[in-house]
């Protein structure tokens, strides 16, 4: 069965149906986790108001000494306040999150533009009003990377608008989580991501055209020599940028890897090629950059969790990667469609891993997935994520249903 795609066309105006559609189908999967504390208890507290950071900054003495009085009113009855100063480290802030936070009541945006992410900066109290404690930012190759500006798409997030929006989402009590697509997605419709545009040979299947309507999107090859420094380059750029205590690394949808037309991996097992990739991603960014992991699901729960794509092959089954995986990875497992059960939940917590539900639309099945999560009761589960993929405009996101309706039913306490 096919659904509409994550990726509109709004976003890739000249991607075809056929790089649009995926394959959507049933639940999944995982095992253990090391960086406890993301599940702890919390607190209920008062979510901010429309106030943004710079707004705040420029308010004027005089109304900065009314509202100090205010806030001190408010503290004084008994009353957390988000979206005000904050100050402190990294760190401090991570605690003071996971103190104040039991479920993670996510949102995931595309943030591929300098307009897009002044926007998000002024919509964070606003998403956090609506119940929002975390916002993913996919970012891709659309960042002021500084190692390596040869991979900067030519509209991008720069980075003092990181740190802006990393500064904002602590005041309102946010978690802001950069993502960067890895071995997967690295074309789009007719669009070739810069790695390579400016590394061919890094590519899995060089002969692919992108016109090609059984190719769903271009993989780079796990084994191309030089690659994961370059990777790792552009990681550290963004983690720094958005002042990140966790990051994304994608990993989904990977349909071409371990091709004959690669020497390197022809041959090779996909799963190892599969595992190789996370772990080396895992070594860099939990083992040398102390950051949480987070990754889609989609890839090592299998086709019988998550079904099976029109792109993919006999050939790439990855599913026995996720027993050799780190389990202290976070789980972003993804389903679209109405099910009775979305059984790869308890799949993956059963195999130590900590999950997110990941819904999208239509409201229907993303209610359904988000209660069948919901109800398991498992301290696994690390709570849900509305992924938007462009159905809603940043500026009115914390209005749109799936925010709306459903992160509230997360709220701490209601599990
Ligand atoms: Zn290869």
């Amino acid at each position: 069965m096919f659904i509409r795609s994550r990726f509109s066309r709004r976003a890739y105006p000249n991607t075809t149906p056929e790089a649009n559609e995926m394959s959507a189908t049933s639940p999944r999967p995982s095992p253990p986790f090391t960086n406890g504390g993301e599940g702890e208890k919390s607190v209920m507290r008062t979510v901010c108001g429309n106030t943004t950071a710079p707004d705040f900054m420029a308010t004027s003495g005089r109304a900065l000494t009314r509202l100090a009085t205010v806030l001190i009113i408010m503290v004084a009855a008994g009353l957390a306040v988000s979206c005000a100063s904050q100050p402190g480290t990294k760190t401090s802030a991570l605690n003071r999150w996971r103190a104040e936070n039991q479920n993670w009541r996510g949102v995931h945006l595309w943030l591929d533009n300098e307009k897009s992410a002044q926007e998000l900066v002024k919509t964070l109290p606003g998403l956090a009003a609506a119940g929002a404690n975390v916002v993913i930012v996919e970012v891709n190759y659309s960042f002021e990377f500084t190692g390596h500006p040869e991979m900067r798409n030519r509209h991008f997030v720069t980075r003092a608008t990181a740190h802006q929006l990393a500064a904002t989402a602590r005041q309102c009590g946010i978690r802001l989580i950069p993502q960067f697509n890895c071995l997967g997605h690295q074309s789009f419709g007719g669009h070739i991501a810069p790695l390579l545009r400016q590394h061919p040979d890094f590519n899995e299947t060089p002969s692919q055209s992108l016109t090609n309507k059984d190719m769903y999107c271009l993989s780079w090859c796990p084994r191309a020599p030089g690659l994961n420094d370059i990777v790792f380059s552009l990681i550290d750029d963004m983690a720094d940028a958005f002042e990140a205590d966790a990051f994304h690394v994608g990993m989904d949808e990977v349909y071409l890897i371990g091709t004959d037309e690669c020497p390197r991996c022809r041959g090779a097992n996909p799963a190892e090629l599969f595992v190789a990739q996370v772990n080396a991603l895992h070594d860099h960014i939990v083992g040398q950059r102390h950051l949480a992991m987070l990754m889609w699901s989609d890839r090592i729960i299998g086709t019988k969790y998550q079904g099976v794509s029109r792109f993919d092959t006999a050939q790439n089954d990855l599913s026995g990667a996720i027993d050799r995986i780190p389990h202290d990875i976070i789980q972003c497992d993804w389903h679209y469609e109405w099910k009775r059960s979305y059984p790869s939940v308890p799949y993956l917590t059963a195999k130590g891993f900590r999950v997110l539900a990941c819904g999208f639309l239509p409201l229907k099945a993303a209610l359904a997935f988000s209660e069948d999560t919901e109800r398991r009761n498992d301290s696994h589960v690390l709570g849900y994520i509305a992924t938007t993929w462009n159905e809603t405009s940043i500026t009115n996101s914390p209005a749109w249903p799936p925010i709306k309706e459903i992160l509230p039913r997360w709220r701490d306490g209601g599990k």
